[in-house]
């Protein structure tokens, strides 16, 4: 039988308090519900959870144009938007309601603050993701966007920028990005705009993947705070699985380790980790136990 502490499931595992509050109120809009209700782009990157709300009929809609002739109320996701998509969405006819994370406020604020002092902005991050194209959003178009070390070093020269991070970065990556981009200006403003959930998240996995013999990352393949979450791990152990549920899990890898390590994402429902870890425990279980045979198999009819 495999030992409890065989497997590991990771205290910061799972929805941040950001995804959750998000979540929370479309249930609440959904319990009251008098209208139809949409989310703008996928409530969070987890096929389990856009399923369930496609099922409760709350649909994503990806554009203010298809807000145009609808009724009912728009929630933003905790990513955050642009104000200017924001001044659009509320000049159309349905009711928004802003679930963007206070967390993600707390940078658009920053950046923003700074901008109106003629900072140029550059954050660290993803520039296709969609909290960082909402953080654009508020640097009065004087904005870079970097994610390597290359990518800094390629920055111009400025007289004062403003340096933040996605909320979701990797913190050695925003340390060793921003020491660069400190000397491309005469002037430069630096604020750690990674949220604590994650830096709680990215301090455990550093602490437990290193002692694993496997660690598995669930959450969605489309989810950056978990594909990121599965690369750090990779630095940090030799085997390392990354499944949006318990039928993709290598089984001969699970039963073969003797420590594994579980976590997830910011967007992966409790339930998701709960199977996960429930099927890894009844392969581990089902490998030790022996199979005793009264006759000789095969000669049974
Ligand atoms: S990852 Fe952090 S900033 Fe993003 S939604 Fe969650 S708590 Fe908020």
């Amino acid at each position: 039988m495999a030992k409890a502490e065989d497997i590991l499931v990771a205290k910061s595992a799972g929805f941040c308090p950001g995804v959750k509050h998000a979540i929370e109120q479309v249930f609440a809009l959904e319990a009251a519900r008098k209208k139809p209700i949409y989310t703008l782009g996928p409530l969070i990157h987890n096929k389990q959870v856009t399923s369930m709300l496609e099922r409760k009929d709350i649909r994503a809609i990806h554009t203010p144009e298809e807000a145009t002739n609808k009724q009912g109320v728009l929630v933003i996701r905790a990513h955050g938007i642009t104000p200017d998509l924001q001044r659009q969405l509320e000049a159309c006819e349905m009711s928004v309601v802003d679930a963007t994370c206070p967390l993600v406020k707390h940078a658009q604020n920053i950046i923003a603050k700074y901008a109106v002092q003629d900072y140029h902005t550059v954050i660290i991050g993803d520039a296709e993701h969609a909290e960082v194209i909402g953080l654009m959003g508020y640097a009065q178009n004087r904005c870079h966007v970097v994610s390597s070390l290359e990518e800094a070093k390629a920055l111009p020269h400025f007289e004062k920028v403003n340096v933040v991070s996605q909320t979701t970065q990797q913190e050695s990556v925003f340390y060793e990005l921003s020491e660069e981009i400190k000397k491309h200006a005469d002037i430069c403003q630096i604020s750690n705009t990674i949220c604590q959930p994650t830096k709680d998240r990215q301090k455990e996995t550093m602490e437990q993947a290193q002692n694993a013999d496997l660690v598995i990352v669930v959450g969605g393949k489309h989810s950056a705070n978990t594909t990121r979450l599965a690369a750090l791990c990779r630095g940090l152990c030799k085997h390392v699985q990354h499944v949006e549920t318990e039928d993709e899990l290598n089984e001969k890898e699970v039963v073969e380790a003797k420590k594994i390590f579980i976590t997830a994402g910011a967007s992966t429902p409790s339930w998701v980790i709960d199977s996960v870890a429930f099927r890894v425990k009844t392969l581990r279980d089902r490998a030790t136990r022996k199979v005793v045979y009264r006759y000789k198999p095969g000669e049974k009819k």
